[in-house]
């Protein structure tokens, strides 16, 4: 059946490059495949060259001086047309996500829902954050105005390739600045579609999309027009990314990975099983493909073998693992080949140092299962405090859970990880905030964790190697502006300074 956007059911979906307000037919082009099953292609996106990336890098700074210029009010307008476009468009995008990315429906509809909030939240708080303030003094009057940056560079995962694309796009254009993205290649086709449908609402230039690795990456981030890069990636990329940018003194947020711990006090209710659920959840929602995931659980030991049983119990009540299309599946096939056996390493290791692996869940499909990137859903017991499947961010289905004696053994364990981006404690509420206030982290969540507690009207990102500044909130907002002030001092000439 033909669709509306061009997209037609189970056919390629092709993604162009999008420069100066035209879509780019590049010279070669890569596959996506289907992770549910490899044989099937989803749809093609170009490889774009360094030379294709830069025009698009002119193409913003031409636009900027203008775009920067544009009042507030239209700005909104223009980016509410645009949600209001992508929420009719969203039953198709949302499965063209779940076919290139492998993550259930329902999970590609939380993706776009979470889009959507933010992007509106953003649209509804940006006049009043970037409100200029008047100040009139003892000394004169100090105007503070908040500029936009300039040109940003975009750079989003595969995880979340929508919401960490749109979590750039929608405050970076609204505070006036213009944008180059570049998504992942796992993931490349809905953002594609999304970016297209933001674009065609603005005028050229002030948003455009590359695809391609590290090379065009590379332009992206030392190109000398570029003020400003907006990361989310892995850990190692952005060391890459810092060195690079350094050379012209780029603005930079960097939202990295993280090795998040639950925290189960003893005060936890085991059989409490919504809270169980709700920690299952947090270990294997997007099959395990989230930053804020929880990677490690520790157990207070007085409650560890019940716990570990309750925590089967709803395992395998909540995990049933096959195609992204199947509406009873909760966990689909992990995103990319090199995930998958990245995963499995890591479990085969834990297996070769005495840990014990407990598969999680069902496999409602089993030949689409031998077919595909899946992985069955597993716990590991008796694994060391620092062996990697511990220490790792293991960024897949299968989670280490590690008894603990006391509250200074177990903040301890949390702290000394380079990572901190969110956490979680589980237990009486006014223990668990005790706990958490001790916590390195950008994010503490008590008895939820991962997406299940996320609001965007907060700020979100990670302390130590898990990043450098804030996303959502009040904040990410701010994150696309400089604070820029102008001094009428009433005192012109100082008494101190001799003639
Ligand atoms: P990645 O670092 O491999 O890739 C991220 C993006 O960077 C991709 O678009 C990639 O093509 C691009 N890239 C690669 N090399 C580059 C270079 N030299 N210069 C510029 N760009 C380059 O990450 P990934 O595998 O796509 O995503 C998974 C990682 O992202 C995990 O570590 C996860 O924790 C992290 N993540 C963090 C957050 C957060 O908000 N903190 C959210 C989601 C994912």
């Amino acid at each position: 059946m033909e669709r509306r956007l061009g997209l037609v059911a189970n056919e390629p979906f092709i993604a162009y490059a999008i420069i100066n307000g035209e879509q780019v037919r590049a010279e070669k082009r890569f596959a996506r495949e289907n992770p549910a099953n490899p044989a099937e292609i989803v749809g093609y996106a170009p490889v774009n060259t360094r030379e294709e990336a830069v025009r698009a890098i002119e193409a913003a700074a031409e636009a900027f001086p203008k775009w920067a210029n544009t009042a507030i009010d239209e700005r909104v307008q223009r980016m509410q047309r645009a949600i209001d476009k992508l929420k009719e468009a969203a039953p198709e995008i949302k499965r063209l996500l779940s076919r290139e990315h492998g993550k259930a429906l329902y999970d590609s509809e939380g993706e776009l829902a979470v889009s959507f909030m933010w992007m509106e939240f953003a649209c509804r708080m940006v006049k009043e954050v970037l409100q200029e303030k008047v100040k009139q003094h003892e000394r004169g009057k100090t105007i503070i105005t908040y500029d936009p940056v300039g040109v940003v560079s975009a750079i989003s995962p595969w995880n979340y390739p929508i919401a960490l694309s749109t979590i750039k796009i929608a405050p970076a254009l609204l505070a006036g600045n213009t944008m180059v993205l570049k998504p992942s290649p796992y993931a490349p086709l809905a953002v594609s579609m999304v970016t297209k449908m933001i674009a065609d609402e603005f005028p050229p230039g002030v948003l455009n999309l590359v695809h391609g690795e590290a090379e065009v990456g590379v332009e992206l981030t030392t190109h000398p027009k570029v003020a400003k890069i907006a990361f989310t990636g892995g850990t190692k990329t952005a060391k890459h990314i810092m060195k690079a940018a350094a050379e012209t003194i780029k603005k930079m947020t960097l939202e990295l990975g993280g090795n998040d711990a639950a925290i189960v006090l003893p005060s936890f209710d085991v059989y409490d099983a919504r809270a169980m659920r709700r920690l299952v959840i947090s270990n294997f929602l997007t099959t395990g493909q989230i930053c804020m995931i929880a990677k490690r659980v520790y157990v207070h030991r007085s409650i560890f073998d019940s716990f570990v049983e309750k925590y089967i119990e709803a395992a395998n009540q909540w995990i049933r693992v096959g195609s992204p299309f199947n509406p009873d599946v909760t966990v689909g096939p992990v995103n990319n080949k090199a995930q998958l056996e990245y995963v499995q390493g890591l479990i085969a290791d834990a297996e070769s140092r005495g840990a014990k692996v407990i598969k999680l869940g069902r496999i409602l499909d089993p030949d689409l299962f031998a077919k595909g990137y899946f992985l069955q859903p597993t716990l590991v017991l008796g694994a060391d405090y620092h062996d990697p499947i511990v220490v790792e961010e293991q960024f897949g289905p299968t989670v280490p859970i590690l008894p603990f004696d006391d509250e200074e053994q177990v903040i301890a364990l949390h702290n000394e990880s380079i990572y901190g981006l969110t956490s979680s404690v589980w237990g009486d509420e006014e223990e668990a905030i005790r706990v958490a206030r001790r916590i390195e982290a950008g994010t503490t969540m008590i008895n939820t964790a991962a997406v299940q507690g996320l609001d965007v009207r907060f700020p979100f990102g990670g302390v130590k190697q898990s990043g450098v500044g804030r996303e959502y909130g009040v904040e990410g907002i701010m994150s696309y502006v400089e604070t820029h002030v102008i001094h009428v001092p009433t005192e012109l000439d100082l008494p101190y300074i001799p003639e």
